[in-house]
């Protein structure tokens, strides 16, 4: 059985459910984000590249052959995924129907970060749509916070530059009322893939406390172990 040798020093479990491949405007290989993950100690990613009705079959169906092939044996998992990207808002719904019928993984919805013109209303929609995680909900309302919470959805928190401006608002609303909580790179290059330790004090910056990034991580490991049977 293969591994990756670790790079010296990182030895915490982690993962990463937001990462961009040459299937839309990252700059790796599916394979080689993988490897580059598993070298910093990462236990599991989810490729996650954007999509939507001109693209969405081919890169469904690319990542799924990638997935479906990565050895079982190797020390990261990789689980197939899509990010339903600056869609009008009515197509949330047959997209995230369509990839998850397809066998994909973890559907993440782009949600309405301050520094692309997303049009308004599109964290309601993706949260109606079935979604998994809300990615850079910017400064998402009260009620659509609490429709993560009632859906069951991750609300995001980021290490990309200008989405995490409100890492911090995103943190304030879901621990006042109740939605889970999800750290992401939303990786596109190699410069993006930080360090487990690094993407701790993210989490920190955002205000989070140990033990609240101690239940992050329960809950993302839960959801990784229902994702991966
Ligand atoms: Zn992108
Ligand atoms: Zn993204």
């Amino acid at each position: 059985m293969w591994q990756v040798r670790f790079l010296p020093g990182a030895l915490i479990k982690m993962y990463n459910l937001h990462c961009h491949s040459l299937l839309s405007d990252g700059e790796l290989l599916p394979s080689e984000i993988a490897v580059r993950f598993a070298a910093l100690g990462y236990k599991a990613i989810a490729i996650t590249d954007h999509a939507d009705y001109s693209n969405i079959e081919s890169v469904v169906s690319a990542i799924l052959n990638f997935t479906k092939r990565w050895p079982k044996s190797a020390n990261i998992k990789v689980l197939a995924g899509i990010e339903l990207t600056h869609l009008p808002p009515e197509q949330f719904k047959p997209l995230a129907k369509y990839a998850r019928e397809k066998g994909i993984k973890v559907i993440i919805g782009h949600g309405e970060t301050l520094v692309e013109p997303v049009i308004n209303a599109t964290n309601r929609a993706a949260l109606e749509a079935g979604i998994d995680i809300l990615a850079h909900p910017g400064l998402i309302s009260d009620e659509d916070t609490k429709l993560a919470k009632k859906n069951g959805v991750f609300l995001e928190i980021t290490s990309r530059k200008g989405h995490s401006d409100t890492n911090r608002h995103v943190v304030e609303k879901a621990l006042k009322f109740g939605a889970k909580l999800i750290l992401n790179l939303d990786s596109h290059s190699p410069e993006d893939i930080i360090t487990p330790q690094e993407l701790k004090k993210v989490a920190l910056r955002a205000g989070l406390t140990a033990g609240a990034i101690d239940t992050i991580h329960k809950n993302t490991e839960n959801f990784i172990r229902k994702k991966s049977s």
